[in-house]
């Protein structure tokens, strides 16, 4: 099987939030889609070592800001890039809440979703949540962003491993898979979270 055949489906680009107890928490997914429409329902499937996936299972709710044009690459790597477990993601910035406590964004989106989950299925690696939408407003008249938009245009290329330093791994970016050995394969794709190898850092040794 041809597993970047997969790679053709086509995506938005979401900033997906939660909050349980007194805890929020936000990444960036590319797994969404409207389900159904009466009702309203709307299905994400979220990555199961993901905290935000955790917390969602807790909670059964989740906002989901639909990321536009104007996204920039910082947004990305602060909330899709890094984990609640070493970083405080919210730092410095003061987002509003829905009726749920969730945060959303009024900049570099182009809508808001209020979701409820009514139904959660384990499907291995990912939960695929089922949610009714409670509440949907715009906030501004860019154009959604397109995962392949993103490849595109706002994910930077590549850097050239540093010379003179000794790679003994690779680390996906997106999920922390961790692969030994010196030489990332051009076309391996994540097993945890299904990325390519453009999605994955050096690890040099000490
Ligand atoms: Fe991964």
């Amino acid at each position: 099987m041809d597993k970047t055949a997969l790679f053709s489906l086509s995506y938005g680009v979401f900033f997906l939030s939660t909050k349980n107890g007194e805890k929020i928490n936000a990444c960036i997914t590319n797994t969404a889609i409207q389900a159904a429409s009466s009702p309203d329902r709307i299905a994400i499937s979220c990555i199961n070592t993901n905290i935000t996936c955790m917390m969602i299972k807790m909670s059964k709710v989740f906002s989901l800001s639909i990321l536009d044009s104007t996204c920039t690459y910082d947004l990305i790597e602060r909330f899709g890039m890094h984990s609640a477990r070493d970083t405080d993601k919210f730092m410095g910035l003061n987002l509003p809440v829905d009726k749920n406590g969730a945060p959303y964004l009024t900049e570099q989106a182009c809508a808001v979703l209020t979701c409820r989950v009514v139904e959660s299925i384990d499907l291995g690696s990912h939960t695929l949540f089922i949610a009714e939408i409670d509440d949907a407003f715009k906030v501004s008249k860019n154009p959604p962003l397109t995962y392949a938009d993103y490849h595109a245009k706002v994910k930077p290329k590549p850097a050239a491993p540093a010379a003179g330093r000794k790679i003994t791994g690779w680390k996906c970016k997106i999920c922390g898979y961790y692969y030994e050995g010196e030489n990332l394969p051009a076309d391996f794709i994540c097993p945890l979270c299904g990325h390519p190898a453009s999605d994955f850092e050096p690890v040099y040794a000490e």
